[in-house]
């Protein structure tokens, strides 16, 4: 698909993962923010990107013995690795002006194609105290912050881009419903210089032309909401009145979600379930899917790196040539994983004393602890695990994950792991790696034998450690919920954990039957049959779920659609109401 030429794509996200040095993200969100903006570089895409600077970034994470979370600021010099642009711009926040400017970093892509990030930033000295330290938390902070936050990021965005003489030909992808606000000053200036006068449905549709919304979040409790005098008293009473007006507001609330919706050409959910389950949310506005990825060369740790080079050295270029990875030999596989497993126990050992067996099934879970994804689930029975692993073979298990510094559900689950490993035999050995990032995600991902998922469903929009995994051959054991549905061949490309439409005790005993009767044979009897299952997951998996098919799709269906492709599938949101309501039946 041919990109006309000036056109530009402004990716707007609260979150950016850049590199382990600059601590801008919290988890999958910001991954994939990240991986969109290496693949968009790859493959030339003109992409320019806005995110907040974070000075204070994410927290860093210690655990005591019993598994009590403490959190640590993390600083970090945006002055020593980052320059600041020129250009500037100001908001308006609750009827003070707020400058900003913008830090930029440089993502290079293999062919030297660069997309320029611009991380936003209120630390200035014309600000009061309080807006200097606007930019400075990421998802820290009360409503109040957070709506602060919001503006600066959608509407500072929108008005830097337009400073550096972007707006003509920006086309803006909205992230999650955090960036939303942009909407609000793309109509603004469709609105600007003309006699007052109603907003019609042709003034939302010069807006809507411009924007495409990705949504991530299948609860109704994930997406930004705020309250009448939240919005009014940050926003001002004009602009309440204009979100009215274009009937934005409902229940006398702002949501960010049903603005973006609002507001976009196009909408798409992040996996083939995620479109369904958000189809159901919002009846109202088509939504087509395309399916996360994660960004290949990043992601395949280095002795993959090597195989696939001397084996199928396409894969760099065009990531679908690792589907060829179906005939790499099953020795080179085992070869290529005996050592990220070295060095993911070497790491290990580093960062806690702790000597793992390279010998034994070594089973991986890490993603943010927050109570839905649910990782205490193998611990539902104790006795049965540790029976299992007598009867079956030893079992490691490798925990990661950080629990948001308010959310008390995911600090008790991080306690319950330390409490479940402590009454333990030593045939289950288990390990909490603290402060879990993208380096270690990067040695974990690749290193363990088995990628443990099981978010209670259908509140896992995609997932996206797994599609790492299994660019490094590490097979799924998953609930059907997010990609997996998608990835899994069930024996093949890895299992599943309990059936389409299986409630939590059936998950549970599918968990332990499987991993008794098939994962644990299969492991230490025939390893031959497990590495046809782990170069499968690489060959089925790994040509699939990258951002550089994800890009592609974007770029195709969302960015430069041909121009009579009538890009969103209106009859498949029929189908799928009924389908959301049982699957939230389920849930509640
Ligand atoms: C990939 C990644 C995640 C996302 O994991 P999910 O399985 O999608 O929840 C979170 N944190 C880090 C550091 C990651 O690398």
């Amino acid at each position: 698909m041919p990109i006309p030429s000036g056109a530009i794509v402004a990716y707007f996200s609260m979150e950016i993962c850049l590199e382990q040095a600059i601590p801008t993200y919290s988890g999958g969100l910001g991954v994939l923010a990240g991986d969109t903006l290496r693949a968009a570089a790859d493959l030339e895409v003109p992409m320019i990107a806005v995110t907040l600077l974070h000075r204070k970034g994410y927290f860093t994470q210690t655990l005591d013995p019993d598994g009590q979370q403490h959190e640590a600021p993390v600083t970090w010099n945006p002055e020593n690795v980052l320059k600041a642009e020129k250009a500037r711009a100001s908001v308006e926040i609750a009827g003070r002006r707020v400058e900003i400017r913008a830090f930029r970093y440089d993502v290079r892509g293999a062919g030297g194609h660069v997309v320029p990030v611009y991380l936003l930033d209120t630390n200035l000295e014309e600000n009061s105290e309080w807006d200097r330290t606007l930019t400075d938390c990421l998802y820290g902070g009360d409503m109040h912050y957070r709506l602060c936050q919001e503006v600066v990021l959608g509407m500072g965005g929108a008005a830097l881009l337009e400073a550096m003489g972007y707006a003509d030909r920006a086309q803006y992808h909205i992230n999650e419903g955090h960036a939303a606000l942009l909407t609000l000053t793309l109509l603004e200036r469709e609105m600007a210089g003309q006699a007052p006068r109603d907003i019609t449905e042709a003034d939302l549709e010069r807006v809507r032309r411009r924007c495409i919304f990705t949504t991530h979040t299948p609860v109704p409790a994930g997406h930004d909401r705020f309250d009448v005098f939240e919005t009014k008293s940050v926003l001002g009473d004009a602009r309440w009145q204009m979100l009215v007006d274009a009937r934005i507001i409902e229940d006398n609330t702002l949501n960010m979600t049903h603005l973006a919706l609002r507001l976009s050409r196009y909408v798409n959910g992040v996996a083939m379930r995620h479109r369904e389950i958000s189809q159901g949310m919002f009846p109202d506005y088509p939504i087509d899917s395309i399916t996360n990825g994660v960004h290949a060369t990043t992601w395949t740790a280095q002795s993959f790196q090597e195989l696939f080079d001397k084996r199928i050295p396409e894969w760099r270029r065009d990531n679908q040539y690792l589907r060829y990875a179906i005939d790499i030999p099953l020795e080179e596989i085992l070869d290529a994983h005996a050592a990220t497993k070295a060095a993911l126990f070497t790491e290990v050992h580093h960062r806690t004393g702790v000597k793992l067996d390279p010998a034994v099934l070594t089973i991986g879970f890490a993603r943010r602890a927050t109570p839905y994804k649910r990782a205490d689930l193998i611990f539902s029975d104790i006795k049965r695990l540790a029976a299992i692993a007598e009867r079956s073979g030893r079992i490691q298990l490798l925990f990661g994950g950080k629990a948001h510094p308010r959310d008390e559900g995911g600090k008790t689950l991080i306690k319950q792991i330390f409490a479940a490993a402590a009454s333990l035999p030593s045939s289950v050995h288990v390990v909490y790696i603290e402060n879990y990032e993208m380096d270690i995600a990067h040695l974990m991902t690749a290193g363990v034998d088995l990628w443990l998922n099981n978010p209670t469903k259908p509140l896992e929009a995609s997932g996206t450690s797994g599609m790492k995994a299994a660019l490094n051959g590490v097979p799924s054991y998953s609930v059907l919920d997010g990609w997996w549905v998608e990835g899994c061949i069930d024996g093949v490309t890895g299992w599943s954990i309990g059936a389409a439409r299986s409630d939590e005790g059936e998950e549970i005993a599918d968990l332990y039957v499987k991993l008794e009767r098939v994962i644990l044979p299969l492991f230490y009897g025939l390893p031959f049959s497990w590495a046809k299952v782990m170069r499968n997951s690489i060959a089925l998996n790994g040509s699939f779920f990258n951002t550089q098919r994800m890009v592609g799709q974007y770029v195709h269906n969302a960015y430069f659609p041909p121009k009579d492709q009538r890009t969103i599938p209106v009859a498949a949101a029929e189908n799928a109401k009924e389908d959301v309501q049982s699957a939230w039946a389920g849930v509640q």
